[in-house]
Protein backbone atom coordinates (compact mmCIF):
# COMPACT_ATOMS: atom_id res chain seq x y z
CA UNK A 1 0.00 0.00 0.00
CA UNK A 2 0.90 3.50 -1.07
CA UNK A 3 1.24 6.14 1.57
CA UNK A 4 2.49 9.49 2.10
CA UNK A 5 4.83 11.18 4.30
CA UNK A 6 5.23 15.18 5.02
CA UNK A 7 7.73 15.95 7.42
CA UNK A 8 10.12 19.14 7.10
CA UNK A 9 12.47 17.63 9.84
CA UNK A 10 15.44 15.63 7.21
CA UNK A 11 16.56 13.53 10.06
CA UNK A 12 13.04 12.60 11.30
CA UNK A 13 11.62 12.07 7.77
CA UNK A 14 14.66 9.72 6.93
CA UNK A 15 13.66 7.68 9.91
CA UNK A 16 10.13 7.63 8.70
CA UNK A 17 10.86 6.62 4.98
CA UNK A 18 13.45 4.07 6.12
CA UNK A 19 11.18 2.18 8.45
CA UNK A 20 8.06 2.33 6.30
CA UNK A 21 9.72 0.89 3.78
CA UNK A 22 10.82 -2.25 5.56
CA UNK A 23 7.49 -2.65 6.57
CA UNK A 24 6.49 -3.03 3.13
CA UNK A 25 4.73 0.26 2.24
CA UNK A 26 5.23 2.19 -0.77
CA UNK A 27 6.88 5.32 0.13
CA UNK A 28 5.63 9.18 -1.71
CA UNK A 29 7.30 11.60 0.92
CA UNK A 30 7.78 15.62 0.73
CA UNK A 31 9.32 18.20 3.17
CA UNK A 32 6.38 20.99 3.16
CA UNK A 33 2.26 21.35 3.38
CA UNK A 34 2.24 22.40 0.09
CA UNK A 35 3.35 20.05 -1.77
CA UNK A 36 1.70 17.46 0.40
CA UNK A 37 -1.10 19.16 -0.77
CA UNK A 38 -0.52 19.29 -4.44
CA UNK A 39 0.57 15.26 -4.52
CA UNK A 40 -2.90 14.73 -2.56
CA UNK A 41 -4.96 16.36 -4.97
CA UNK A 42 -3.20 14.40 -7.36
CA UNK A 43 -5.07 11.42 -9.30
CA UNK A 44 -2.92 8.47 -7.61
CA UNK A 45 -2.24 10.15 -4.03
CA UNK A 46 -2.14 7.38 -1.55
CA UNK A 47 -4.50 7.20 0.89
CA UNK A 48 -2.57 6.66 4.08
CA UNK A 49 -0.96 9.93 5.61
CA UNK A 50 1.73 11.11 7.87
CA UNK A 51 1.74 14.58 8.22
CA UNK A 52 3.69 16.76 10.61
CA UNK A 53 1.71 19.16 12.54
CA UNK A 54 3.97 21.62 11.90
CA UNK A 55 5.28 22.21 8.23
CA UNK A 56 6.49 25.21 6.03
CA UNK A 57 3.93 26.45 3.74
CA UNK A 58 0.43 24.49 4.98
CA UNK A 59 0.33 22.65 8.55
CA UNK A 60 -0.99 18.91 9.02
CA UNK A 61 -3.83 20.27 10.53
CA UNK A 62 -5.34 22.71 7.91
CA UNK A 63 -4.07 19.71 5.45
CA UNK A 64 -6.07 17.84 7.45
CA UNK A 65 -9.48 20.06 7.52
CA UNK A 66 -9.30 20.43 4.09
CA UNK A 67 -9.14 16.47 3.15
CA UNK A 68 -12.39 15.88 5.22
CA UNK A 69 -14.16 18.87 3.38
CA UNK A 70 -13.81 17.28 0.35
CA UNK A 71 -14.85 14.04 1.80
CA UNK A 72 -12.82 11.54 -1.30
CA UNK A 73 -13.57 8.21 -2.11
CA UNK A 74 -11.94 5.94 -0.87
CA UNK A 75 -11.61 6.91 2.69
CA UNK A 76 -8.32 8.83 3.20
CA UNK A 77 -6.58 8.04 6.75
CA UNK A 78 -4.31 10.59 8.47
CA UNK A 79 -2.05 10.61 11.27
CA UNK A 80 -1.02 13.54 12.59
CA UNK A 81 3.05 13.55 13.79
CA UNK A 82 3.75 16.08 16.32
CA UNK A 83 6.29 16.66 19.43
CA UNK A 84 3.79 18.95 21.01
CA UNK A 85 1.66 15.59 24.03
CA UNK A 86 -0.56 18.80 25.22
CA UNK A 87 -4.23 17.35 25.32
CA UNK A 88 -5.69 20.72 24.02
CA UNK A 89 -3.55 20.25 20.91
CA UNK A 90 -4.82 16.53 20.61
CA UNK A 91 -8.09 17.58 20.76
CA UNK A 92 -8.11 20.03 17.67
CA UNK A 93 -5.97 17.70 15.97
CA UNK A 94 -8.98 15.05 15.91
CA UNK A 95 -11.44 17.83 15.50
CA UNK A 96 -9.74 18.55 12.14
CA UNK A 97 -10.62 14.58 11.45
CA UNK A 98 -7.16 13.54 11.92
CA UNK A 99 -7.69 9.31 12.91
CA UNK A 100 -4.49 9.29 14.67
CA UNK A 101 -1.96 11.03 15.91
CA UNK A 102 1.93 10.16 17.35
CA UNK A 103 4.26 12.14 19.18
CA UNK A 104 7.99 12.38 18.10
CA UNK A 105 10.35 11.02 19.06
CA UNK A 106 8.46 7.90 18.21
CA UNK A 107 8.72 4.46 19.08
CA UNK A 108 9.35 1.70 16.17
CA UNK A 109 6.27 -1.14 17.15
CA UNK A 110 3.92 1.37 18.37
CA UNK A 111 3.95 3.31 14.99
CA UNK A 112 3.72 -0.01 13.13
CA UNK A 113 1.23 -0.93 14.87
CA UNK A 114 -1.17 1.67 14.60
CA UNK A 115 -0.55 2.18 10.91
CA UNK A 116 -1.52 -1.45 10.56
CA UNK A 117 -5.22 -0.09 11.92
CA UNK A 118 -4.83 2.36 9.50
CA UNK A 119 -4.36 0.39 6.88
CA UNK A 120 -7.09 -1.81 8.09
CA UNK A 121 -9.49 0.53 7.18
CA UNK A 122 -8.62 1.41 4.18
CA UNK A 123 -8.26 -1.20 2.96
CA UNK A 124 -12.33 -2.25 4.33
CA UNK A 125 -13.62 0.98 2.28
CA UNK A 126 -11.74 -0.03 -0.56
CA UNK A 127 -13.45 -3.38 -0.70
CA UNK A 128 -16.56 -1.68 0.50
CA UNK A 129 -16.74 1.00 -2.57
CA UNK A 130 -16.09 -1.94 -5.05
CA UNK A 131 -18.52 -3.97 -3.59
CA UNK A 132 -21.19 -0.78 -4.30
CA UNK A 133 -19.85 -0.60 -7.58
CA UNK A 134 -20.49 -4.10 -8.31
CA UNK A 135 -23.91 -3.50 -7.21
CA UNK A 136 -24.64 -0.47 -9.06
CA UNK A 137 -23.22 -2.21 -12.48
CA UNK A 138 -25.38 -5.52 -11.73
CA UNK A 139 -28.29 -3.12 -11.30
CA UNK A 140 -28.10 -1.65 -14.91
CA UNK A 141 -26.45 -4.09 -17.02
CA UNK A 142 -27.42 -7.79 -18.07
CA UNK A 143 -25.87 -10.44 -16.68
CA UNK A 144 -25.74 -12.85 -19.68
CA UNK A 145 -24.28 -10.30 -22.14
CA UNK A 146 -22.86 -8.05 -19.90
CA UNK A 147 -24.30 -4.72 -21.98
CA UNK A 148 -26.41 -2.59 -20.52
CA UNK A 149 -29.68 -4.05 -19.46
CA UNK A 150 -33.59 -2.78 -20.51
CA UNK A 151 -34.00 -0.77 -16.95
CA UNK A 152 -31.49 1.21 -17.74
CA UNK A 153 -32.10 1.95 -21.42
CA UNK A 154 -35.41 4.51 -20.23
CA UNK A 155 -32.53 6.13 -18.47
CA UNK A 156 -30.02 6.46 -21.21
CA UNK A 157 -32.72 7.13 -24.09
CA UNK A 158 -34.27 10.36 -22.40
CA UNK A 159 -31.03 11.57 -21.26
CA UNK A 160 -29.80 10.93 -25.22
CA UNK A 161 -32.98 12.32 -26.80
CA UNK A 162 -33.00 15.43 -23.88
CA UNK A 163 -28.79 15.93 -25.15
CA UNK A 164 -30.12 16.23 -28.83
CA UNK A 165 -32.83 18.63 -28.27
CA UNK A 166 -30.44 20.80 -26.24
CA UNK A 167 -27.40 20.29 -28.90
CA UNK A 168 -29.98 20.23 -32.41
CA UNK A 169 -27.60 17.33 -33.28
CA UNK A 170 -28.69 13.82 -34.12
CA UNK A 171 -29.63 10.37 -32.44
CA UNK A 172 -30.52 6.95 -34.37
CA UNK A 173 -31.62 4.12 -33.18
CA UNK A 174 -30.85 0.62 -34.08
CA UNK A 175 -33.38 -2.33 -32.88
CA UNK A 176 -31.67 -5.50 -33.86
CA UNK A 177 -34.02 -9.08 -33.44
CA UNK A 178 -32.12 -12.44 -34.36
CA UNK A 179 -33.73 -14.13 -36.89
CA UNK A 180 -35.62 -17.77 -36.31
CA UNK A 181 -33.93 -17.53 -32.61
CA UNK A 182 -36.27 -19.97 -30.84
CA UNK A 183 -35.40 -22.74 -33.70
CA UNK A 184 -31.22 -22.11 -32.81
CA UNK A 185 -32.63 -23.11 -28.75
CA UNK A 186 -34.80 -25.78 -30.19
CA UNK A 187 -32.37 -27.16 -32.22
CA UNK A 188 -29.14 -26.89 -30.41
CA UNK A 189 -30.53 -26.19 -26.73
CA UNK A 190 -30.61 -23.07 -24.73
CA UNK A 191 -27.04 -23.26 -23.67
CA UNK A 192 -25.91 -22.83 -27.13
CA UNK A 193 -28.25 -20.32 -27.40
CA UNK A 194 -27.06 -17.82 -24.80
CA UNK A 195 -23.34 -18.45 -26.04
CA UNK A 196 -24.54 -17.21 -29.15
CA UNK A 197 -26.28 -14.15 -27.60
CA UNK A 198 -23.24 -13.51 -25.79
CA UNK A 199 -20.89 -13.84 -29.16
CA UNK A 200 -23.26 -12.08 -30.71
CA UNK A 201 -23.05 -9.20 -28.48
CA UNK A 202 -19.09 -8.82 -27.70
CA UNK A 203 -19.32 -8.89 -31.38
CA UNK A 204 -21.86 -5.82 -31.02
CA UNK A 205 -19.20 -3.85 -28.66
CA UNK A 206 -15.86 -4.84 -30.31
CA UNK A 207 -17.71 -2.40 -33.36
CA UNK A 208 -19.41 0.10 -32.09
CA UNK A 209 -17.84 3.42 -31.67
CA UNK A 210 -16.35 4.74 -28.26
CA UNK A 211 -19.97 7.17 -27.86
CA UNK A 212 -22.40 4.40 -29.08
CA UNK A 213 -24.33 2.64 -26.73
CA UNK A 214 -25.59 -1.15 -26.50
CA UNK A 215 -28.13 -2.15 -24.73
CA UNK A 216 -30.13 -6.04 -24.80
CA UNK A 217 -33.57 -4.77 -24.74
CA UNK A 218 -35.15 -7.69 -24.46
CA UNK A 219 -34.44 -11.58 -25.06
CA UNK A 220 -32.45 -11.82 -28.83
CA UNK A 221 -33.41 -8.25 -29.09
CA UNK A 222 -30.73 -5.42 -28.92
CA UNK A 223 -30.78 -1.88 -29.39
CA UNK A 224 -27.67 -0.11 -30.77
CA UNK A 225 -27.87 4.16 -29.65
CA UNK A 226 -25.67 6.18 -32.09
CA UNK A 227 -25.23 9.52 -30.70
CA UNK A 228 -24.10 11.73 -33.20
CA UNK A 229 -25.40 9.78 -36.14
CA UNK A 230 -28.18 10.79 -38.94
CA UNK A 231 -30.04 8.24 -40.69
CA UNK A 232 -27.23 8.12 -43.55
CA UNK A 233 -24.22 6.61 -40.62
CA UNK A 234 -27.24 4.58 -39.06
CA UNK A 235 -27.63 2.51 -42.19
CA UNK A 236 -24.27 1.71 -42.67
CA UNK A 237 -23.63 1.04 -39.06
CA UNK A 238 -26.82 -1.53 -39.16
CA UNK A 239 -25.52 -2.89 -42.65
CA UNK A 240 -22.00 -3.39 -41.99
CA UNK A 241 -23.45 -5.24 -38.69
CA UNK A 242 -26.34 -7.33 -40.65
CA UNK A 243 -23.06 -9.06 -42.59
CA UNK A 244 -20.88 -9.30 -40.20
CA UNK A 245 -23.63 -11.45 -38.76
CA UNK A 246 -24.23 -13.03 -41.55
CA UNK A 247 -20.65 -14.19 -41.83
CA UNK A 248 -20.38 -15.47 -38.40
CA UNK A 249 -20.19 -18.71 -37.49
CA UNK A 250 -20.93 -19.52 -33.68
CA UNK A 251 -19.66 -23.04 -32.45
CA UNK A 252 -19.08 -24.64 -28.87
CA UNK A 253 -16.78 -27.75 -30.48
CA UNK A 254 -19.89 -29.63 -30.94
CA UNK A 255 -22.61 -27.40 -32.53
CA UNK A 256 -21.99 -25.16 -35.46
CA UNK A 257 -24.26 -22.82 -37.04
CA UNK A 258 -25.02 -19.27 -38.32
CA UNK A 259 -27.57 -16.98 -37.37
CA UNK A 260 -28.71 -13.47 -39.25
CA UNK A 261 -30.31 -10.79 -37.35
CA UNK A 262 -33.21 -7.92 -38.80
CA UNK A 263 -32.77 -4.25 -37.95
CA UNK A 264 -35.31 -1.56 -38.05
CA UNK A 265 -33.41 2.43 -37.45
CA UNK A 266 -35.30 5.94 -37.10
CA UNK A 267 -33.28 8.77 -36.59
CA UNK A 268 -34.66 12.12 -34.36
CA UNK A 269 -33.85 14.39 -37.57
CA UNK A 270 -34.88 12.45 -40.55
CA UNK A 271 -38.07 11.96 -38.65
CA UNK A 272 -38.78 14.93 -37.13
CA UNK A 273 -39.40 13.58 -33.70
CA UNK A 274 -39.99 15.55 -29.97
CA UNK A 275 -40.09 12.60 -27.92
CA UNK A 276 -37.73 9.98 -27.01
CA UNK A 277 -40.72 6.95 -27.49
CA UNK A 278 -41.47 7.62 -30.75
CA UNK A 279 -37.66 6.75 -31.33
CA UNK A 280 -38.18 3.55 -30.23
CA UNK A 281 -41.73 3.02 -31.83
CA UNK A 282 -40.56 4.08 -35.24
CA UNK A 283 -37.53 2.05 -35.01
CA UNK A 284 -39.83 -0.84 -33.75
CA UNK A 285 -42.17 -0.73 -36.73
CA UNK A 286 -38.73 -0.47 -39.30
CA UNK A 287 -37.78 -3.75 -37.57
CA UNK A 288 -41.19 -5.10 -37.88
CA UNK A 289 -41.02 -4.58 -41.41
CA UNK A 290 -37.55 -5.92 -42.14
CA UNK A 291 -38.88 -9.03 -40.27
CA UNK A 292 -41.83 -9.05 -43.03
CA UNK A 293 -39.99 -8.56 -45.78
CA UNK A 294 -37.72 -11.93 -45.56
CA UNK A 295 -35.38 -11.13 -42.21
CA UNK A 296 -31.51 -10.57 -42.53
CA UNK A 297 -32.35 -7.05 -43.85
CA UNK A 298 -32.08 -3.08 -42.85
CA UNK A 299 -35.24 -1.15 -42.58
CA UNK A 300 -35.28 2.59 -41.93
CA UNK A 301 -38.72 3.81 -41.00
CA UNK A 302 -40.62 5.18 -43.59
CA UNK A 303 -44.45 6.57 -43.39
CA UNK A 304 -46.50 4.24 -45.72
CA UNK A 305 -49.75 5.53 -46.14
CA UNK A 306 -49.82 8.78 -46.59
CA UNK A 307 -47.64 10.85 -48.38
CA UNK A 308 -48.22 13.25 -51.62
CA UNK A 309 -48.97 11.01 -54.63
CA UNK A 310 -50.78 12.27 -58.17
CA UNK A 311 -54.24 10.76 -58.72
CA UNK A 312 -55.92 8.92 -56.23
CA UNK A 313 -55.11 4.91 -57.82
CA UNK A 314 -51.76 5.55 -56.38
CA UNK A 315 -52.68 6.32 -53.08
CA UNK A 316 -55.25 3.59 -52.77
CA UNK A 317 -52.77 0.95 -53.92
CA UNK A 318 -49.74 2.40 -51.25
CA UNK A 319 -53.13 1.73 -48.79
CA UNK A 320 -53.84 -2.06 -49.86
CA UNK A 321 -49.69 -2.34 -50.21
CA UNK A 322 -49.84 -1.48 -46.67
CA UNK A 323 -52.42 -3.38 -45.34
CA UNK A 324 -51.46 -6.56 -47.73
CA UNK A 325 -48.46 -6.60 -45.36
CA UNK A 326 -49.76 -6.06 -42.05
CA UNK A 327 -52.41 -9.12 -43.32
CA UNK A 328 -49.50 -11.06 -44.12
CA UNK A 329 -47.62 -10.76 -40.94
CA UNK A 330 -50.39 -11.86 -39.48
CA UNK A 331 -50.88 -15.13 -41.75
CA UNK A 332 -46.94 -15.49 -41.47
CA UNK A 333 -47.37 -15.92 -37.76
CA UNK A 334 -50.25 -18.37 -38.12
CA UNK A 335 -48.20 -20.33 -40.70
CA UNK A 336 -45.56 -20.15 -38.02
CA UNK A 337 -47.76 -21.66 -34.96
CA UNK A 338 -49.63 -24.28 -36.84
CA UNK A 339 -45.78 -25.60 -37.46
CA UNK A 340 -44.68 -25.07 -33.90
CA UNK A 341 -48.36 -27.34 -33.32
CA UNK A 342 -46.91 -30.16 -35.80
CA UNK A 343 -43.62 -30.20 -33.80
CA UNK A 344 -45.00 -30.08 -30.98
CA UNK A 345 -47.17 -33.45 -32.02
CA UNK A 346 -43.43 -34.77 -33.13
CA UNK A 347 -41.34 -33.65 -30.76
CA UNK A 348 -41.36 -37.24 -28.99
CA UNK A 349 -41.22 -39.57 -31.69
CA UNK A 350 -39.11 -37.98 -33.88
CA UNK A 351 -35.62 -37.51 -31.32
CA UNK A 352 -32.52 -36.01 -32.59
CA UNK A 353 -31.80 -37.90 -35.59
CA UNK A 354 -35.02 -36.03 -36.90
CA UNK A 355 -34.05 -32.73 -35.62
CA UNK A 356 -30.73 -32.53 -36.86
CA UNK A 357 -31.74 -33.60 -40.18
CA UNK A 358 -34.55 -30.99 -40.77
CA UNK A 359 -31.98 -28.44 -39.74
CA UNK A 360 -29.53 -29.39 -42.27
CA UNK A 361 -31.91 -29.62 -44.95
CA UNK A 362 -33.50 -26.23 -43.93
CA UNK A 363 -29.45 -24.88 -44.16
CA UNK A 364 -29.03 -26.39 -47.51
CA UNK A 365 -32.11 -24.80 -49.36
CA UNK A 366 -31.41 -21.44 -47.53
CA UNK A 367 -27.56 -21.70 -48.87
CA UNK A 368 -28.60 -22.46 -51.94
CA UNK A 369 -31.47 -20.10 -52.39
CA UNK A 370 -29.92 -17.04 -51.13
CA UNK A 371 -26.93 -18.43 -53.71
CA UNK A 372 -29.85 -18.08 -56.52
CA UNK A 373 -30.42 -14.73 -55.21
CA UNK A 374 -34.41 -15.67 -54.46
CA UNK A 375 -36.54 -14.01 -52.92
CA UNK A 376 -36.76 -14.78 -49.01
CA UNK A 377 -40.49 -15.35 -49.30
CA UNK A 378 -39.18 -18.10 -51.38
CA UNK A 379 -37.19 -19.78 -49.55
CA UNK A 380 -39.40 -19.34 -46.09
CA UNK A 381 -41.64 -21.13 -48.24
CA UNK A 382 -39.70 -23.66 -49.43
CA UNK A 383 -38.08 -24.30 -45.64
CA UNK A 384 -41.20 -24.43 -44.17
CA UNK A 385 -41.74 -27.64 -46.95
CA UNK A 386 -39.18 -29.12 -45.95
CA UNK A 387 -40.54 -28.90 -42.49
CA UNK A 388 -43.74 -30.35 -43.45
CA UNK A 389 -42.46 -33.10 -44.94
CA UNK A 390 -39.97 -34.49 -42.36
CA UNK A 391 -42.41 -33.73 -39.79
CA UNK A 392 -45.08 -35.80 -41.68
CA UNK A 393 -42.66 -38.44 -41.91
CA UNK A 394 -42.32 -38.91 -38.84
CA UNK A 395 -45.84 -39.35 -38.14
CA UNK A 396 -46.36 -41.86 -40.71
CA UNK A 397 -43.70 -43.66 -39.58
CA UNK A 398 -45.67 -43.95 -36.51
CA UNK A 399 -48.74 -44.83 -37.50
CA UNK A 400 -47.51 -47.60 -40.03
CA UNK A 401 -44.88 -49.29 -37.79
CA UNK A 402 -47.30 -49.34 -35.43
CA UNK A 403 -50.20 -50.72 -38.51
CA UNK A 404 -47.71 -52.72 -40.29
CA UNK A 405 -45.41 -54.58 -38.34
CA UNK A 406 -45.73 -57.29 -41.77
CA UNK A 407 -44.52 -54.66 -44.34
CA UNK A 408 -40.45 -54.95 -45.25
CA UNK A 409 -38.55 -51.72 -44.67
CA UNK A 410 -38.13 -50.46 -48.26
CA UNK A 411 -42.03 -50.63 -48.48
CA UNK A 412 -42.31 -48.90 -45.01
CA UNK A 413 -40.35 -45.97 -46.10
CA UNK A 414 -42.10 -46.26 -49.74
CA UNK A 415 -44.93 -45.94 -47.95
CA UNK A 416 -43.62 -42.98 -45.31
CA UNK A 417 -41.94 -40.88 -48.30
CA UNK A 418 -45.14 -41.13 -50.82
CA UNK A 419 -45.46 -37.78 -52.61
CA UNK A 420 -49.49 -38.64 -52.63
CA UNK A 421 -49.59 -39.04 -49.10
CA UNK A 422 -47.93 -36.06 -48.13
CA UNK A 423 -49.46 -34.05 -51.16
CA UNK A 424 -53.06 -35.45 -49.02
CA UNK A 425 -51.65 -34.45 -45.52
CA UNK A 426 -50.44 -31.16 -46.60
CA UNK A 427 -53.80 -30.30 -47.88
CA UNK A 428 -54.98 -30.33 -44.50
CA UNK A 429 -52.87 -27.17 -44.09
CA UNK A 430 -54.10 -25.21 -47.14
CA UNK A 431 -56.40 -22.97 -45.02
CA UNK A 432 -57.33 -20.71 -47.21
CA UNK A 433 -57.70 -21.63 -50.61
CA UNK A 434 -61.06 -22.14 -50.55
CA UNK A 435 -61.61 -18.91 -49.10
CA UNK A 436 -59.50 -17.42 -51.58
CA UNK A 437 -62.16 -18.87 -54.23
CA UNK A 438 -65.14 -17.62 -52.76
CA UNK A 439 -63.56 -13.61 -52.28
CA UNK A 440 -62.60 -14.16 -56.16
CA UNK A 441 -65.90 -15.36 -57.56
CA UNK A 442 -68.85 -13.89 -55.50
CA UNK A 443 -69.09 -10.99 -58.40
CA UNK A 444 -69.98 -13.75 -61.08
CA UNK A 445 -73.34 -13.34 -61.56
CA UNK A 446 -75.09 -17.26 -62.48
CA UNK A 447 -75.89 -16.19 -66.19
CA UNK A 448 -72.17 -15.60 -66.82
CA UNK A 449 -72.52 -12.09 -67.02
CA UNK A 450 -70.58 -10.93 -63.33
CA UNK A 451 -66.78 -10.09 -63.18
CA UNK A 452 -64.26 -10.88 -63.20
CA UNK A 453 -63.88 -13.78 -65.35
CA UNK A 454 -67.65 -14.45 -66.38
CA UNK A 455 -67.79 -17.74 -65.12
CA UNK A 456 -71.40 -19.28 -65.53
CA UNK A 457 -74.09 -21.57 -63.11
CA UNK A 458 -71.89 -24.69 -61.87
CA UNK A 459 -68.81 -23.03 -62.79
CA UNK A 460 -69.04 -20.59 -60.19
CA UNK A 461 -67.99 -22.16 -56.70
CA UNK A 462 -70.89 -22.74 -54.73
CA UNK A 463 -69.83 -20.85 -51.57
CA UNK A 464 -69.44 -17.61 -54.03
CA UNK A 465 -72.89 -18.03 -54.94
CA UNK A 466 -74.54 -18.97 -51.37
CA UNK A 467 -71.87 -15.73 -50.43
CA UNK A 468 -73.41 -13.26 -53.03
CA UNK A 469 -76.78 -14.18 -52.73
CA UNK A 470 -76.16 -14.03 -48.83
CA UNK A 471 -74.39 -10.17 -48.84
CA UNK A 472 -77.50 -9.28 -51.27
CA UNK A 473 -80.67 -10.11 -49.12
CA UNK A 474 -78.51 -8.10 -46.41
CA UNK A 475 -77.73 -5.47 -48.87
CA UNK A 476 -81.58 -5.22 -49.65
CA UNK A 477 -82.96 -5.35 -46.26
CA UNK A 478 -80.47 -2.46 -44.76
CA UNK A 479 -80.60 0.00 -48.16
CA UNK A 480 -76.86 -0.60 -48.27
CA UNK A 481 -76.08 -0.71 -51.92
CA UNK A 482 -79.56 -0.70 -53.40
CA UNK A 483 -80.62 2.59 -53.34
CA UNK A 484 -83.91 1.96 -50.87
CA UNK A 485 -83.93 0.16 -48.33
CA UNK A 486 -86.16 -2.74 -48.93
CA UNK A 487 -89.02 -4.88 -47.02
CA UNK A 488 -88.61 -8.84 -46.58
CA UNK A 489 -91.82 -8.91 -49.45
CA UNK A 490 -89.57 -6.64 -52.04
CA UNK A 491 -86.53 -8.33 -51.32
CA UNK A 492 -88.40 -11.58 -52.18
CA UNK A 493 -89.68 -10.28 -55.05
CA UNK A 494 -86.93 -8.89 -55.78
CA UNK A 495 -84.28 -12.16 -55.28
CA UNK A 496 -86.95 -13.77 -57.63
CA UNK A 497 -86.37 -11.54 -59.90
CA UNK A 498 -83.32 -12.25 -60.41
CA UNK A 499 -83.10 -15.50 -60.18
CA UNK A 500 -81.26 -17.31 -62.67
CA UNK A 501 -79.83 -14.29 -64.09
CA UNK A 502 -77.88 -12.77 -60.87
CA UNK A 503 -78.67 -15.37 -58.53
CA UNK A 504 -78.79 -19.31 -58.72
CA UNK A 505 -82.19 -19.93 -58.83
CA UNK A 506 -81.83 -23.23 -56.85
CA UNK A 507 -80.57 -21.12 -53.94
CA UNK A 508 -83.22 -18.81 -54.31
CA UNK A 509 -85.80 -21.26 -53.91
CA UNK A 510 -84.27 -22.81 -51.23
CA UNK A 511 -84.11 -19.52 -49.53
CA UNK A 512 -87.57 -19.03 -50.45
CA UNK A 513 -88.64 -22.68 -48.43
CA UNK A 514 -86.56 -21.57 -45.83
CA UNK A 515 -88.64 -18.30 -45.00
CA UNK A 516 -91.51 -20.11 -45.23
CA UNK A 517 -90.80 -22.67 -42.50
CA UNK A 518 -88.47 -21.03 -39.88
CA UNK A 519 -90.94 -17.93 -40.50
CA UNK A 520 -87.76 -15.77 -40.88
CA UNK A 521 -89.83 -12.54 -41.87
CA UNK A 522 -93.50 -11.51 -42.34
CA UNK A 523 -93.41 -12.33 -45.95
CA UNK A 524 -97.30 -13.32 -47.10
CA UNK A 525 -98.08 -16.60 -48.32
CA UNK A 526 -99.37 -15.02 -51.83
CA UNK A 527 -96.24 -12.78 -52.39
CA UNK A 528 -93.92 -16.00 -51.87
CA UNK A 529 -96.27 -18.26 -54.10
CA UNK A 530 -95.33 -15.89 -56.88
CA UNK A 531 -92.29 -15.46 -56.72
CA UNK A 532 -91.68 -19.43 -56.17
CA UNK A 533 -93.68 -19.36 -59.53
CA UNK A 534 -91.19 -16.76 -60.88
CA UNK A 535 -88.11 -18.94 -60.44
CA UNK A 536 -90.07 -22.22 -61.48
CA UNK A 537 -90.48 -20.05 -65.32
CA UNK A 538 -86.60 -19.01 -64.98
CA UNK A 539 -85.52 -22.57 -64.49
CA UNK A 540 -87.57 -24.08 -67.10
CA UNK A 541 -86.22 -21.04 -69.23
P1 LIG B 1 -38.12 -14.01 -35.50
O1 LIG B 1 -37.24 -14.17 -36.69
O2 LIG B 1 -39.53 -13.72 -35.87
O3 LIG B 1 -37.57 -13.01 -34.54
O4 LIG B 1 -38.14 -15.43 -34.81
P2 LIG B 1 -37.60 -15.80 -33.37
O5 LIG B 1 -37.69 -17.26 -33.20
O6 LIG B 1 -36.28 -15.19 -33.14
O7 LIG B 1 -38.62 -14.99 -32.46
P3 LIG B 1 -39.41 -15.35 -31.15
O8 LIG B 1 -39.67 -14.03 -30.53
O9 LIG B 1 -40.56 -16.22 -31.46
O10 LIG B 1 -38.45 -16.17 -30.24
C1 LIG B 1 -37.42 -15.60 -29.51
C2 LIG B 1 -36.73 -16.69 -28.79
O11 LIG B 1 -35.61 -16.23 -28.07
C3 LIG B 1 -37.60 -17.38 -27.78
C4 LIG B 1 -36.72 -17.67 -26.63
O12 LIG B 1 -36.61 -19.06 -26.46
C5 LIG B 1 -35.36 -17.13 -27.03
N1 LIG B 1 -34.69 -16.47 -25.93
C6 LIG B 1 -35.05 -15.34 -25.31
N2 LIG B 1 -34.19 -15.04 -24.32
C7 LIG B 1 -33.25 -16.01 -24.30
C8 LIG B 1 -32.08 -16.26 -23.51
O13 LIG B 1 -31.73 -15.52 -22.58
N3 LIG B 1 -31.36 -17.37 -23.79
C9 LIG B 1 -31.72 -18.21 -24.79
N4 LIG B 1 -30.96 -19.27 -25.03
N5 LIG B 1 -32.80 -18.00 -25.55
C10 LIG B 1 -33.56 -16.91 -25.32
MG1 LIG C 1 7.67 20.25 11.48
MG1 LIG D 1 -36.06 -13.08 -33.15
MG1 LIG E 1 -37.77 -11.12 -30.75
Amino acid sequence: MRILIAEDENISRLRLENLLEQIGFEVVSCKDGLEAWNIIQSEDSPNLLILDWMMPGMDGIEICRKVREQAREPYVFVMLLTSKDNRDDLIEGMEAGADDYITKPFNHNELRVRLKAGKRIVELNEELLSVRDNLEKQAIHDKLTGLFNRHYMVDILDKEFSRVMRYQNDLSCLLIDLDYFKEVNDTFGHNFGDLVLREFSSCLEQDERKTDIAIRYGGEEFMLLLPNTGVAGAKKVAEKIRTTCEKKRYSDGKHSTTVTVSIGIASVKHHRLHESKELLGLADKALYRSKAEGRNRVTVYMKQSSGISDGNRIRENKKLEYLKENLSLILEKTKKSSIESLELLTRDIGGDEHKQHNHDVKRYIMLIGERLSLPPAFIETFKRAANFHDNFKVLMKKTFNAKDKLLHKEERTELEDHPYMLSELIELFDFFANEKSILQYHHENFDGTGYPDGLKDCEIPLGARIFAMADAIVAMLSGRRYKNKLSPEEMVVELADKAGSQFDPMLVSLFFNIIETQNLFSVSEDVLEKAHEKIREARLK
